[in-house]
């Protein structure tokens, strides 16, 4: 059993892994900071030299080793939903939370993040908060299929993390 979070890129998978580890005393690993280790290039640089498909098929090989693992916290790319396959992992090897906020919380943060500047490519021709609103249409439906528990992301971390620790009665 692992605890596996989603949401929308600067919802706080990173922020509430580290501190829902620290109140349940397990471990937690961060599947983005995984892929770039094993690629050795940030996500951006991976975008840009060889496209999503690519990147989609790295982040869904790292998904299938961390789900082996046990009583570890996962904190899951942004689009870690969109494969069907991926979905399917989640459901068979722990309990999904999705840390849910709206548009207008997430871009204020995006913008307020150095490493997500830097490391995260735009998805759409767009980007800004339009590019938001217009992938968090498409991904709500599916970050709704997968949670076991959704939980409001504009609350502190340790609050979050003992919301999940209460869901799921751990
Ligand atoms: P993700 O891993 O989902 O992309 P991060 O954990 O990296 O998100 O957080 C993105 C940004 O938002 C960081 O600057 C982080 O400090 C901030 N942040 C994360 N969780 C919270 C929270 N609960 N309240 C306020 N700021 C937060
Ligand atoms: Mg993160």
């Amino acid at each position: 059993m692992n605890i596996f979070l989603v949401g929308y890129r600067g919802s706080g998978k990173t922020t509430v892994a580290a501190a829902l580890a620290q109140q349940l005393n397990w471990n937690w690993l961060d599947a983005d900071v995984e892929l770039e280790r094993r690629q050795g290039k940030t996500i951006k640089e991976i975008f840009a030299t060889q496209g999503e498909l690519p990147f989609r098929d790295y982040e869904s090989a790292i998904l299938a080793d961390l789900a082996k693992m046990q009583r570890h916290i996962l904190a899951l790319g942004g689009g870690v939903v969109l494969r069907e396959q991926n979905r399917q992992l989640l459901k068979a090897h722990g309990q999904t939370v999705w840390l849910q906020a709206p548009a207008e919380v997430l871009w204020q943060r995006i913008q307020g993040d150095v490493t997500t500047a830097a490391r995260r490519p735009n998805l759409t021709a767009h980007g800004g908060i339009e590019e938001i609103r217009t992938l968090l249409a498409q991904r709500e439906p599916l970050y709704t299929a997968v949670a076991d528990a959704a939980i409001a992301a504009d609350q502190p971390p340790s609050e979050i993390a003992r919301q999940i620790i209460s869901a799921f009665k751990l």
